[in-house]
């Protein structure tokens, strides 16, 4: 009809406009649930395990905070601090931006390992932090679950990875690709040992992480709606020419489709894994 080409558009409006959101909200005082927009303080958010306690949603959680969730007070003893990455490739750039994510994370790297206890079972824990270099696995990272790996084997004790990755480390290229290798020959000599490895999958773990150790637990957990996968779903639904289900490559699909054992929340993750490690004493 005529008239319609002439009629107003409908005008859209946006609940809160992100940019005016982030003014209004004081940084690190108050954070916005990005999944409810509920905006609650930080500070009883994180007494949650940063868990919204609106919607459930999981928000990120750095590797410190997540080992005092998991680990009794005052047994966590860190190792191989001193690991750090350098720039094997001469990557324009790289040295600068680890540097920056050190500054802003306090971390060396994307990885915190050591010796723990968790409701008085003694384990090896790696957690790796999404906040640095989106817990990419370079040559640093590789090596440090490598040792924890080892650790693991040499002290008898279980291994706990809480993972989180991008995937690769695209500056360390193919240096980054060799660290799958390596974490999986180490995992299969803790299998042999008869040694135990549970993997606790978090928000997101892709790429090569996902498709190495993160996937090799004696039992394979996940968060909840964790996104789990290999390759992102736009190159998958380009190479296989279909659309891919709505909740694909999240820990609920997995878990349907036996590729998880559990998804856990957060919130029951302690007592969960204290219950297998008692089962495997
Ligand atoms: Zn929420």
């Amino acid at each position: 009809m005529l008239k319609d080409m002439f009629s107003k558009k409908k005008k859209r409006y946006a609940t809160i406009p992100s940019e005016r959101a982030k003014i209004e909200v004081p940084e690190g005082l108050m954070t916005k649930c990005p999944s409810c927009r509920t905006i609650m303080y930080t500070k009883d958010l994180k007494k949650n395990l940063s868990v919204c306690r609106t919607c459930g949603h999981h928000h990120r959680m750095g590797a410190w905070e997540r080992i005092e969730a998991l680990i009794d007070e005052g047994t966590f003893q860190e190792i191989d601090a001193d690991v750090i990455g350098g720039n094997p490739l001469a990557f324009p750039d790289y040295e600068k931006k680890l540097e920056a994510d050190r500054k802003k994370t306090g971390l060396n790297e994307a990885c915190v390992s050591g010796v723990g206890e968790l409701n008085g079972h003694p384990v090896v824990l790696a957690v790796m932090d999404p906040q640095f270099r989106m817990a990419s696995m370079g040559a640093a990272v590789g090596e440090k679950l490598t040792r924890a790996i080892e650790k693991a084997i040499e002290l008898k004790h279980p291994l706990i990875i809480v993972a989180a990755s991008g995937g690769a480390r695209m500056q360390e290229g193919m240096i980054s690709l060799m660290q799958m290798a390596k974490t999986s020959a180490a995992l299969e000599k803790l299998d042999r040992t008869g040694g135990l490895f549970i993997s606790v999958m978090t928000h997101p773990t892709t790429g090569g992480v996902s498709a190495s150790f993160a996937s090799l637990g004696d039992y394979n957990f996940a968060e909840p709606k964790a996104l789990v996968g290999f390759a992102g779903r736009r190159i998958i639904e380009q190479t296989i020419r279909e659309e891919l289900p709505e909740d694909f490559q999240t820990a609920e699909f997995l878990l349907e489709h036996g590729q998880l054992d559990r998804v856990i929340p957060r919130l029951e993750m302690k007592d969960t894994l204290t219950t297998v490690l008692a089962i495997h004493q």
